[in-house]
């Protein structure tokens, strides 16, 4: 066994602290290392030696090549220090051979140091080809320092010994131990804990990891892994096949030559065979060797880029990368960097992963809006490493913990079957079991485990997920065949966490739908009327017709378009010519007495006027009209024509002045309700009755993707939210909760969720839903609280409990009454026929002129009692309750029939 360990005396342990904390200061080795410079000196007084004497030689090269290696490295290491200084000291006594006679035992003893100073030369060599951190680990390098050690010790002795000089008491450099500094001493104590075998920490990464993180070392990458897998001694074994044909090469020429030229570097040689092989970054994705390789050779985001414009990194919204650190030319999960994440997307697809066992547990405290905090794991096998790619030969699992995301901690690995079992010695010995944990914290935290069986042999996984709201964690097993990397048996469910319902025990009854507003109708209050005859002066004769259906189109809240033709009823082979000349409207709403001009006309731009039409020939003119409105109208918006129909009368005046009209009726056509599609599970609404007669609806429809339960108004419902809910009710004894909320144009109309919750099962078993005017309406009238069942949901306990009803607070708000008020839906007014021409021209003139007196007298007299009576409907609808003046308003009713009976009769007695 090796001499305990102690710090060794000669060798400048401070200078070398202080590399290794500030490592990225560049050392000149020469300068922090007194034990180079010494052996440097010795160095060039062997050149003189072995010019003369060809012995020597080969010493001089293997010291020198011991240099170069020691100069060419960062750091100064306490073993290899130790070998050099007592190389250097042994060495320091060759130049006395220049002035004695070579006696056969010093020729021995010179042959037997050149064979201990090649092995000490192989030794630092593959050493130094170790990173910092497998030096340490492969506690086995302290055995083979000590061994070497001895060999220069005693050749040392002996060469004391051939060239006479004794030492009068045992030289300190000779007698020390093997120094170990701190790192090694850490390694040692690591390596202890874990199981006391290196094999221990030879294949478990996680465990050199925990190593490096605890020693403030870098993360170890997979070349560290590689070195902490080979054999030294194999090392060891090709670098002295290497140095002796160095050796050679150089010596078979001249020695003299080989010592000048002694200033080029040997371990260049050395290194020379090695063709480096060039590998690609994963992080940064550019080339690189092993050998320049360094601590800030990478340079990367942690994040991915992302899509959103503009691109940035959300790591650091830096366009230059934000982390430094050694290239990695294997994808891992030591800390995050850009392209894992897309990787990672990419091996989510089931095409690629068969997930064996997936569990997730969700944080139900945070809010809705904020990403949550998920905790998760899974265990799968991974079939292929791209989509519609081949089929892995070799069986590998995956194994994934945690939320996968640059912020938070992760991990995500696979393992070949060689691979399994390389980890399985590891655990064996270190009976550490813990693969990946993402937090400390019991109370929320991903986790994955080897399973051991009493022998050590891994018998599966178990991995564990637990948000912070749930009482008890998600816990699956998954037992896996060490030998073929196979799933072995059914997957375990150990525990069940997250919030679970319980099956109630009756069904739930809902409360009826309230609704307060007036029964509109989708249906316009009657046809539009076309019955309405072309009016003349005697002197104009023509005749005017409608040519559109309906009459007049409403092209804007208050803008109408119509169609009509003028027919010239001159006599044929008449040279009456009829010269339309200008165009103007009036309008009125049903009920009004007197027509009004509108506030624009405007004509199709083919007609324009004037407009001559010859006898027997006709002219149609499109046109649009806009119907003045209040500023009261205009402020509400509501529809021109909306509960009264309108009459537009459009009157074409001839070149002399002389006028012709025509009525068109609009009557108000509303928009067809919206009727239950087959996705609904509930259709609500609220009236509108006052700026457009329509229903104000909103659907509750089964869920649109798999990802939601429902959605109510377009707004996906979630499980998780619905859980969310559930334990914010437990939490608070609330049941009665806010659950979303929708406004319409800028504050319209308005309809507010609520979730009923049942505490009892654990579940929401409605939404309670108000449909109501919005903070645009001054005068609050109409409303509809309406509910809506819960389909079931989640994970469900099998266990039946009574159930339990949400306490309610919410009703509708207080609102203003309002009474559709009963409007004319027509009257008489126009209701003006023309007598029919007569053929005689003078008959026909006298009986025109009649006509003319008698319809300038006409409205007046009828319109007189229609008024009063239209008057006594408004006065009794005004006056009380609805109820109490249906009665009084089926009388008006009645005498407004019979008197409409009568002015018909009146109108047919004039026209005969
Ligand atoms: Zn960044
Ligand atoms: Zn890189």
């Amino acid at each position: 066994m090796p001499a305990a360990p102690q710090v060794p005396p000669s060798t400048t342990m401070s200078t070398k602290q202080a590399y290794l904390n500030t490592a990225s200061n560049v050392v000149n080795p020469l300068v922090g290392n007194p034990a180079l410079y010494s052996a440097m000196e010795v160095l060039s007084n062997l050149s003189d030696v072995g010019k003369t004497i060809p012995l020597i030689a080969p010493v001089f090269i293997l010291l020198k090549i011991i240099i170069d290696i020691e100069r060419k490295v960062e750091d100064v290491d306490a073993k290899c220090t130790d070998l050099l200084e007592r190389i250097t000291f042994m060495l320091s006594h060759l130049p006395m051979l220049k002035d004695i006679d070579i006696m056969p035992a010093t020729r021995q003893v010179i042959e037997r140091m050149t064979g201990v100073l090649k092995e000490a030369a192989a030794l630092i060599s593959a050493y130094r080809k170790q990173s910092f951190l497998a030096r340490r680990l492969s506690i086995s390098n302290r055995e083979r320092f000590t061994f070497s050690v001895e060999a220069v010790n005693s050749c040392c002795q002996n060469l004391l010994m051939s060239l006479q000089i004794h030492q009068s008491k045992q030289l300190e450099i000779l007698t020390r131990a093997v120094p170990l500094d701190e790192y090694d001493q850490a390694a040692v104590k690591f390596v202890d804990e874990h199981g006391g075998d290196f094999e221990a920490v030879k294949y478990d990464r996680e465990l050199v990891k925990e190593f490096a993180v605890q020693q403030h070392l870098d993360i170890p990458d997979e070349a560290v892994m590689e070195q902490l897998g080979e054999n030294v001694a194999d090392v060891v074994k090709e670098v002295e096949g290497r140095i002796e044909t160095v050796i050679k090469e150089n010596i078979g020429q001249n020695v003299g030559t080989a010592i000048v030229d002694g200033l080029k570097s040997f371990a260049a040689l050395l290194n020379a065979t090695e063709n480096e092989q060039r590998l690609g970054c994963v992080q940064c994705e550019q080339k690189f060797t092993r050998s320049t390789n360094g601590p800030k050779a990478c340079s990367f985001h942690r994040a991915e880029l992302n899509s959103g414009v503009p691109k940035t990194y959300p790591c650091c919204d830096m366009k230059l990368p934000c982390q430094y650190g050694y290239h990695r030319e294997k994808h891992h999960c030591d800390y995050p960097y850009g392209p894992f994440f897309a990787r990672f997307e990419m091996l989510q697809s089931k095409d690629i992963v068969d997930k064996w066992a997936s569990i997730q547990d969700t944080d139900l405290e945070v809010g809705r809006k904020v990403k949550s905090e998920v905790q998760k794991a899974s265990v799968g096998q991974l079939l292929r490493w791209v989509t519609g790619g081949a089929r892995l030969e070799e069986p590998t699992i995956l194994i994934s913990v945690g939320q996968v995301t640059f912020q938070s901690k992760y991990y995500f690995q696979t393992f070949t079957v060689p691979e399994l079992e390389n980890i399985a010695k590891s655990v064996r010995y270190s009976r550490r079991t813990l693969i990946f944990r993402n937090s400390p914290n019991d109370d929320q935290y991903s986790m994955a485990e080897w399973l051991l069986a009493v022998s050590g042999k891994i018998t599966g996984v178990r991995i564990t997920a637990k948000a912070v709201t749930s009482s008890t964690p998600f816990v699956r097993v998954v037992p896996i065949d060490l030998s073929t990397g196979q799933k072995s048996g059914e997957i375990l469910a150990i525990s069940e966490g997250g919030l679970r319902s319980y099956i109630p025990a009756s069904p739930y009854i809902l409360p009826e739908t309230v609704r307060v507003g007036p029964e509109i109708s989708d249906k316009p209050i009657r046809d539009t009327r076309t019955d309405f005859k072309s009016c003349s002066s005697p002197s104009l004769r023509v005749i005017l017709r409608n040519m559109a259906d309906p009459p007049l189109d409403k092209v804007s809240r208050d803008s109408f378009r119509g169609s009509i033709c003028v027919f010239n009823d001159n006599a044929a082979g008449s040279s009456n010519q009829v010269i339309i000349a200008r165009a103007k409207a009036s309008y009125r709403f049903i009920g009004d007495s007197e027509y009004q001009r509108v506030s624009a006309v405007w004509l199709d731009e083919r007609a324009l006027l004037p407009v001559t039409i010859n006898a027997r020939q006709l002219f149609t003119f499109t046109f649009g009209v806009t119907v003045p409105r209040t500023e009261e109208e205009q402020k509400t918006g509501v529809l021109c024509a909306l509960h009264r129909p309108l009459r537009l009368k459009i009157i074409l005046e001839d070149i002399e002045g002389e006028e012709c009209s025509l009525v068109l009726e609009y009557v108000h056509k509303p928009w067809r309700f919206d009727e239950p599609y087959a996705s609904d599970i509930a259709i609500l609404w609220m009236a509108e009755p006052i700026v457009q007669m329509e229903r104000r609806t909103i659907r509750v429809s089964k869920a649109r993707n798999t990802d939601t339960l429902l959605d109510i108004d377009n707004t996906d419902v979630t499980v998780m939210q619905l859980q969310r809910v559930v334990y914010h009710a437990i939490k608070t004894g609330k049941t009665e909760i806010h659950f979303s909320r929708k406004e319409f144009n800028s504050g319209e109309w308005q309809w507010t969720a609520w979730a009923l919750v049942d505490i009892s099962c654990q579940r929401v078993y409605a939404f309670k839903i108000l449909l109501e005017e919005g903070k645009l309406k001054e005068r609050k009238q109409f409303a509809c609280l309406g509910y809506v069942l819960c389909p079931e949901y989640g994970d469900v306990i099998q266990e039946t409990r009574p159930i339990s009803y949400a306490t309610e607070s919410i009703t509708i708000p207080p609102l203003e009454p309002y009474t559709l008020p009963a409007y004319p839906t027509d009257d008489t007014l126009d209701d003006f026929k023309p007598p029919p021409r007569a053929l005689n021209g003078s008959s026909g003139a006298s009986l025109l002129a009649d006509t003319t007196k008698h319809q300038a007298e006409l409205p007046h007299r009828l319109t007189e009692p229609l008024d009063n009576t239209l008057e006594r409907i408004a006065m009794a609808l005004e006056q009380s309750s609805l109820d109490n003046n249906i009665a009084r308003i089926a009388v008006a009713l009645e005498q407004l029939v019979g008197m409409l009976g009568q002015l018909q009769a009146e109108s047919r007695r004039w026209q005969r």
